[in-house]
């Protein structure tokens, strides 16, 4: 097989992408090549296209929802084989023998490997990865549709079980796109009482229908301050500041704050409003067997991304789709 790799590129930051081939030298020992069927757009992409985050490097490749199926593998590849459809995220290589990677916290490695990041991803006809984070689709999930799972998806199951979420929890999910529509259909058949903060009135209906038992107006004042007190666990999958102070008054007391989205501007914390207590923390997607389990609780709970098809060559055309807020709720492209 050829070195060489087609791929989707921006030149620059707001440029349109382009066909761009690159050579990916010789496949590693441990590598697995997979020849891609389906890539999601996460927002993650999207800041990285625009530089948002200060690290991209041009021309740059984004694309780290993949699935798709293995073509080749490595001498020393374990556990996975030529055939085998698989899924890849955020991460696509750890050193697996640092004090996180061995405690089973892979997605914490000093060395990790971030698909998009110094390297090309997933908007192309081929990607790479080491055989630890091309993760086997159970045959019960649509390969289709499942791409979203392995970003959008873990990044909001892992803070699940990292935080010992019960099912008598009563819990909110603040903005409904990619990770929050996820979100809901994760806590809903989790037991939880969902809660939906969305800025998109026409949303609320929408939010139900993914599993959500109520939706709140996420910037409405008045709205937060009547649920003041009530829940155990609030998930920000918002990218923008919000009045955190509100959320954090609408925490019952021991309740938690915990941000996966990528807000730039610093949380304001007034200290008395942590007394009661409540505590605020983040998370960066999930390990290998959080992913697992994930796809394991996809598959017995029928659980599938909503998604919006566009082929790979429409590209331009689904980032605007996207960009303009549009997206119900993740955007899947296909090769
Ligand atoms: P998305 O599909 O664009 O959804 C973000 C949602 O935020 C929107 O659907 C919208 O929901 C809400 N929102 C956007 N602008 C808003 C505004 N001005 N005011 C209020 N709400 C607003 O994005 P995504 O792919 O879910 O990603 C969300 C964030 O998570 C991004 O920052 C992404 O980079 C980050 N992320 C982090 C990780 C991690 O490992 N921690 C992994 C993946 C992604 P409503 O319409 O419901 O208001
Ligand atoms: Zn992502």
């Amino acid at each position: 097989m050829s070195t060489k790799i087609r791929a989707w590129a921006a030149d620059k930051k707001g440029a349109p992408l382009r066909v761009f081939e690159y050579d990916a030298g010789p496949l590693g020992p441990e590598q697995v090549e997979i020849a891609v069927e389906h890539c999601g757009v996460c927002h993650s992409d999207v800041s990285m296209l625009d530089n948002e985050w200060g690290d991209t490097a041009y021309p740059f490749v984004a694309g780290h929802e993949i699935v798709g199926t293995i073509r080749a593998v490595g001498a020393q590849v374990k556990g996975r084989s030529a055939g085998e459809r698989v899924g890849v995220g955020w991460f696509t290589g750890s050193c697996m023998h640092c004090r996180p990677c061995l405690a089973g916290d892979q997605n914490l490695c000093r060395s990790r490997e971030q698909t998009i990041v110094g390297r090309h991803g997933g908007f192309a006809e081929r990607v790479r990865a080491h055989w630890a984070w091309a993760f086997a689709l159970p045959p019960a999930l649509d390969a289709a549709s499942a791409g979203p799972l392995f970003c959008g998806g873990i990044t909001v199951f892992a803070p699940l079980l990292q935080n010992a979420i019960k099912p008598l929890d009563r819990v909110g999910v603040v903005g409904i796109g990619g990770l929050g529509h996820l979100a809901l259909k994760f806590l809903r058949a989790w037991g939880c009482e969902v809660t939906a903060f969305t800025s998109t009135a026409a949303k609320h209906a929408e939010a139900l229908a993914l599993g959500a038992h109520h939706a709140v107006a996420s910037t409405d004042k008045e709205a937060l301050k009547k649920i003041r007190g009530t829940l155990d666990f609030i998930i920000v999958t918002v990218n923008v500041p919000l009045d955190w102070k509100a959320y954090l008054a609408a925490l019952a007391p021991k309740g938690r704050l915990h941000f996966v989205g990528a807000v730039l501007e610093p949380v304001p914390v007034p200290v008395f409003s942590l007394m009661a207590p409540k505590v605020i923390t983040g998370s960066g997607t999930g390990n290998p067997t959080q992913i697992a389990q994930m796809l394991e609780f996809c598959a017995r709970h029928r659980i599938a991304p909503q998604v919006e098809h566009f082929p790979m060559a429409r590209i331009n055309e689904a980032l605007e789709h996207l960009r303009a807020g549009k997206a119900r709720y993740r955007v899947i492209l296909d090769n």
